[in-house]
């Protein structure tokens, strides 16, 4: 059996203790298993994704003692192949453009008839007022550019659905470390639950080609990752990514998400407070040893 795992950063900020605690456990858990790791460039937002960053993560990684395969994928090389998952979306009528603005979803979230905004891991979760907007059938016009495409949860849940044995059967994946309320094993969830905690994602942006969720399923698919370690805080979406991977008839892989790092508060760790960047570490002198005592790894 192939064992290949992967770390995935966004070149959007400093790598902090919670990236390189995902980041060593990975390529623990490849070597421990004689298997790959890899490095991924998740640079598909381009507005927010700086070449300085990436020049960055390589050297933070390198001193951490990090070695990954060449060449690096780089997910502003990949824009053909979601392009391609898209138009079949498309093509089965699971897509459709939405021109809300983040002002017209508030607003009609939190219409009378529609009660408390709901939160899913995406933001508020959409209403659907684009959702029946145009009555053609997807697959007689072309997938539009330049605006956004929401996945139909509803389609979405009826088409994994027909693939389960039985009514009522709930899609499954495994998870080799735990989730935020203790999920491990065999972990299941029911694909209709969709619809009211995440609801219609966008799987492709106004402002770029794809989306965080759609080229992560793809990549993780092309690069033949076999066990996806991240952080608890992702758990919610990798449900998203299981679905995903269902329609689009990808392999699941195995999920191992491990707890946060958090700071002297207790809060977790963002990209935008550098307190906890690898680099400041480093600059005052800790050692890459010291960095896998923080983060609570075995010192090798
Ligand atoms: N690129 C994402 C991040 O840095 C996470 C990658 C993943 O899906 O595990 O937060
Ligand atoms: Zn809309």
């Amino acid at each position: 059996m192939p064992y290949v795992t992967r770390f995935a950063p966004s070149p959007t900020g400093p790598l902090h203790l919670g990236h390189a605690y995902s980041a060593l456990l990975a390529h623990d858990m490849a070597q421990e298993h004689g298997g790959r790791f890899l490095l991924r460039i998740e640079d598909i937002d381009r507005e927010r994704s700086k070449p300085e960053w990436e020049d960055q993560i390589y050297q933070d990684l390198e001193w951490l003692g990090l070695q990954w395969e060449m060449p690096v994928m780089r997910q502003s090389d990949r824009l053909p192949a979601y392009r391609a998952a898209l138009e079949t979306l498309w093509q089965r009528s699971l897509l459709y453009p939405c021109t809300c603005t983040r002002r017209d979803i508030l607003d009609s979230a939190s219409a009378p008839q529609e009660g408390a905004v709901q939160y899913g891991p995406d933001g508020i979760i959409y209403p659907g007022t684009c959702r029946h907007r145009t009555g053609t059938p997807h697959s007689l016009t072309p997938m539009p550019d330049n605006v956004a495409l929401r996945l139909d949860m509803d389609l979405t849940a009826i088409q994994i659905g027909e693939h389960r044995v039985s009514e009522g059967e709930s899609v499954y994946f495994r998870e080799t470390g735990e989730g935020p309320n203790g999920e491990t094993g065999l972990t299941a969830f029911h694909p209709e639950d969709l619809l009211t905690t995440v609801g219609d994602i966008v799987l492709s942006r106004k402002t770029f080609l794809g989306s965080y969720h759609l080229s992560v399923v793809l990549d993780d698919a092309t690069q033949g990752v076999t066990h996806v370690v991240r952080g608890q805080d992702l758990f919610e979406a990798t449900r998203i990514h299981v679905a995903l991977q269902r329609l689009l008839k990808l392999p699941t892989p195995e999920y191992h998400h491990h707890a946060l790092i958090r700071d002297d508060n207790g809060k977790r760790l963002a990209k935008r407070d550098d307190a906890k960047a690898i680099r400041k570490f480093r600059e005052e002198g800790a050692s890459p040893t010291d960095i896998r005592a923080m983060v609570g790894l075995p010192l090798c």
